[in-house]
């Protein structure tokens, strides 16, 4: 910190602020967690400057033994880790992941089997002409994904993503009643569809997904099976989700981030059968610029990580902590959808309860010090700014070290603040959807019982703030 202060004084600053804040407030959002020093420091180091289009062995720049050795040894610990035929440890963050598997899927399914066709075989000498058709087979092919208000990611075809202009989307969503993913009716729709892709995976989905079935459906119409597990790739490696609940034997093509359940560096990586290696491996520079060399070396970290005993028991420790702060919650006579959860995260309905939006509900926690964040539910009528719901998740918590007593005292501190939060009048004596009332005092009580609680479990202990400043 020392070396960044004598250039830039307020990025240190706001380093250490950013340890004061992640230290002073209890993390509950699904998607982050802490990575480890180990991690944190080998993606800050000179491998920043290292460009290495292309991969392992075979780039389009000199010099890049070294990144050839981390990019080889990360891609072979997510092969072992996942038991996967072929890993691409590149992607800068999971959408990029996703755009690679896209692209590989539609070069592999429609494009390179109509340049066959029409024998040829070298995409860069064919004509204008031909290149044109190529290009357009690929155009508005079906993509079949799970919606977004019932817990897809927007990089599975929301309007405002790309994907949205690259595929025809239609999408799948939970049952109104249930709010479960029925695969009899995905069956249906498939039949009917009959897509290219079926994606599977979600952002916001509390219950496990059986991948053998869904094969079996992607099957009866030769759709590609793909899985975003950006969610629960740590689940999944550390064998919480096994059988019919792993993707890895099932699906065509997986995508992932590295830094969520996973507990790596802010990335993404794709697994894949053999059949789409080569494609795969294309990513860059297909749709990807130059690697991150000093993140696929934080990625072989937490990779190697990953694999270890203790990283499976925290793993189930993350399912047992979400199931009983769930729990917790119903007992608070808080509305949990689904009534619980089978992975880390799950869904309050702030709206029915307490009569508030998410983005309320957000804000008040946040101010008495409980960081998680807002999300819209099934049929949402607040939409997806204000949402009617929260998202809850135990990976950070759980890497704390805090176990299922201190979840009921979590639920009871949300309940507190939920209880007396109320929606302020606008103006115009409406109810506003973002401003609140809330008594100090509550906020003081709340903030007090959160800081007792992170006092029991330091982040970076090894880390002295006063020394930092
Ligand atoms: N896929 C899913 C299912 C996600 O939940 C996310 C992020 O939240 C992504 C992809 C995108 O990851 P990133 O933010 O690294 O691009």
């Amino acid at each position: 910190l020392d070396v960044i202060n004598s250039t830039s004084p307020s990025v240190s600053a706001a380093i250490v602020k950013e340890l004061e804040d992640q230290r002073s407030n209890l993390k509950l959002i699904a998607s982050e967690n802490y990575s480890s020093l180990a991690t944190q420091l080998a993606s800050g180091n000179l491998f920043t400057d290292k460009y290495a289009e292309g991969y392992p062995y075979h780039r389009f720049y000199a010099g890049c033994d070294n990144v050839d050795a981390i990019e080889a040894e990360a891609a072979e610990l997510a092969c072992k880790l996942f038991g996967a035929e072929h890993a691409y440890v590149q992607p800068h963050s999971g959408a990029d992941a996703n755009l690679v598997a896209f692209f590989a899927i539609l070069t592999a399914k429609v494009q390179s089997p109509l340049l066959a066709e029409m024998n040829l075989s070298d995409p860069s000498k064919v004509s204008r002409e031909d290149w044109a058709k190529v290009r357009f087979a690929a155009h508005n092919q079906r993509l079949l994904a799970l919606d977004y208000y019932s817990g897809g990611h927007l990089t599975h075809g929301y309007r405002h993503n790309i994907s949205s202009h690259l595929f025809d989307v239609h999408s799948y969503g939970v049952d109104a009643e249930t709010r479960l993913i029925d695969l009899d009716k995905l069956r249906e729709q498939l039949h009917e569809i009959r897509p290219l892709i079926l994606l599977a995976g979600y952002s916001a989905y509390p219950r496990k997904l059986n991948f053998a079935r869904m094969r079996e459906l992607a099957d009866e119409v030769g759709a590609v099976l793909m899985v975003d597990m950006a969610h629960f790739a740590g689940l999944v490696a550390g064998k919480v989700f096994t059988g019919e609940f792993d993707p890895v034997p099932y699906a065509h093509i997986i995508t992932t981030t590295t830094h969520k359940t996973l507990r790596g560096p802010r990335g993404g990586l794709v697994l894949c059968k053999q059949e789409f290696a080569e494609w795969v491996d294309k990513g860059c520079p297909f749709t990807l610029g130059g690697p991150l060399p000093h993140i696929m070396a934080a990625k072989a970290v937490a990779l190697r990580e990953a694999a270890t005993p203790e990283f499976s028991r925290y793993t189930h420790r993350i399912v047992e902590n979400a199931q009983a702060l769930a729990q917790a919650c119903v007992d608070q006579g808080l509305q949990v959808a689904t009534g619980g959860t089978d992975n880390h995260l799950f869904l309050l309905d702030v709206a029915q309860s307490f009569g508030l939006t998410g983005r309320q509900a957000e804000s008040a926690l946040r101010e008495c010090a409980i960081t998680l964040n807002r999300n819209s539910l099934p049929f949402d009528i607040n939409g997806p700014w204000y949402t009617s719901g929260l998202r809850l998740g135990t990976p950070a918590i759980t890497t704390l070290g805090m176990g299922t007593e201190e979840m009921k005292e979590i639920a009871s501190i949300v309940k507190l603040v939920l209880a007396e939060v109320s929606p302020a009048k606008t103006n115009s004596g409406k109810k506003s959807l973002t401003k609140y009332n809330l008594d100090q005092q509550i906020v003081d009580q709340a903030r007090q019982r959160v800081k007792a609680l992170l006092q029991q479990y330091p982040l970076y202990p090894e880390l002295d703030t006063e020394l930092l400043a």
